[in-house]
């Protein structure tokens, strides 16, 4: 593996207080080039549905201007937290950090939902979740289908065994919550083109939740705990691999100082031209996730990675904006989830693919429930086309 310098380690995140959410708001210059971009905006035409609108309100309320109220909290609910707006802001606003900091200071005056705190217990045990995840029937009733567990993806008989090396390197990997279990295959994918490369991989124990669900929902306090346990399992590691978009810029926070964090497309990407791979045979379509477009932006490198598969008829799904999954979303409100994934679903079966390749989790699960078409990650397809 070349030399590489590692990531950049950021600080632990802080939650911003009353203060702190007006400095970061007063960024804005209310220039609106942002609305566009945003997905709830683009849904309703809505003023309030779109991130000037929000950043108004959180400024407002955090000011002591006006009185928090249910039809302003509801419009910061539906925000997907997706950060298309902060990806195109000529000021710089950091929308991620506002929005964290704004739902903590909801939270405290509005108790999350018994439905919300529960959800959030389970995400916290991923062992529990597993468990429970494979009892279909009962968890039905608390989670979408597609929520429950799949075994290895059906192409995985295909993928070739590892090429034994002497691995030069160990890397750690990020197992998370509900990809603990649903993410079993795609972690045992990434670990047989490693070892091609010569890299072993590692998952250390007491990992958990990375605290995004946590975060977004207001739970500081539980993302807090979600960080400390995570610093504390992977102290002593140089570098993390996360498989998930979504919970990548958490889990980094969450890391600063104790290891550096990375995409794991980035990771194989740097050792790709020690990897060989056979042909592919159908046509299968691409989904770029919010987290990965605007925040990880690892996309590049997934490009790269894929265009190695000789003759894959690759089909790149077009824009439509959120696929509206954004974590804990897709349970809160399922009507507008479903509402921003449809267009997404139509351009998929117009597509004449055959699978769908998509690198965050929530996203793949949120897709899954929409259609009979294989949705996976794309380490997944990597790895079955290993030659
Ligand atoms: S683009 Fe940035 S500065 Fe302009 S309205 Fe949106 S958040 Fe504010
Ligand atoms: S995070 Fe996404 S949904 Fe929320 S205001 Fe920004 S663009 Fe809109």
């Amino acid at each position: 593996m070349p030399d590489m310098p590692p990531p950049a380690r950021p600080e632990p995140a802080r939650t911003p207080g009353a203060a702190g959410l007006v400095a970061l708001a007063d960024r804005c210059v209310q220039c609106g080039l942002c609305l566009p971009h945003c997905p709830t905006y683009r849904l309703d035409r809505n003023e309030a549905e779109s991130p000037r609108g929000r950043i108004a309100y959180i400024r407002a309320v955090a000011a002591g201007q006006v009185a928090p109220g249910a039809a302003g909290d509801t419009h910061l609910d539906h925000c997907l937290g997706c950060r298309r707006c902060e990806a195109v802001c000529p000021a710089g606003v950091r929308y991620g950090e506002l929005l964290v900091g704004a739902r903590a200071a909801q939270a405290a005056r509005r108790p999350l939902s018994a439905r919300t705190r529960a959800v959030l217990a389970l995400l916290a045990r991923p062992r529990l979740l597993g468990l429970l995840a494979g009892l279909q029937r009962r968890l039905g009733r608390w989670l979408p289908a597609s929520w429950q567990p799949v075994p290895a993806p059906p192409a995985s008989a295909a993928i070739a065994p590892a090429r034994p090396a002497a691995p030069t390197e160990t890397l750690a990997v990020f197992t998370g919550c509900i990809a603990r279990s649903h993410e079993a295959g795609s972690r045992a994918a990434l670990a047989r083109l490693l070892a091609a490369a010569g890299i072993a991989t590692t998952e250390p124990a007491g990992q958990g939740c990375c605290g995004a669900a946590a975060a977004h929902a207001g739970d500081a306090d539980g993302a807090q705990a979600l960080a400390a346990s995570n610093r504390a399992a992977f102290s002593g590691q140089a570098r993390v691999l996360c498989l998930a978009s979504g919970c990548q810029d958490t889990l980094a926070r969450a890391l600063g100082g104790v290891a550096a964090v990375e995409d794991a497309l980035v990771a194989l990407d740097r050792v790709a031209d020690a990897l060989a791979f056979r042909p592919a045979s159908r046509r299968v379509a691409l989904h770029l996730p919010c987290t990965q477009r605007n925040v990880v932006r690892s996309d590049a490198a997934l490009r790269r990675l894929l265009a190695r598969i000789p003759g894959l008829d690759l089909v790149d799904l077009p824009d439509t904006g959120c696929c509206g999954a954004a974590g804990l979303h897709q349970l809160a409100e399922p009507d507008r989830a479903a509402a921003l994934r449809a267009p997404l679903l139509e351009a998929l079966a117009a597509s004449g693919a055959s699978e769908l390749l998509s690198a965050n989790i929530g996203c793949r699960l949120h897709l899954a429930g929409g259609t009979r078409i294989a949705v996976r990650h794309p380490i997944d397809f990597l790895a079955e086309h290993l030659a």
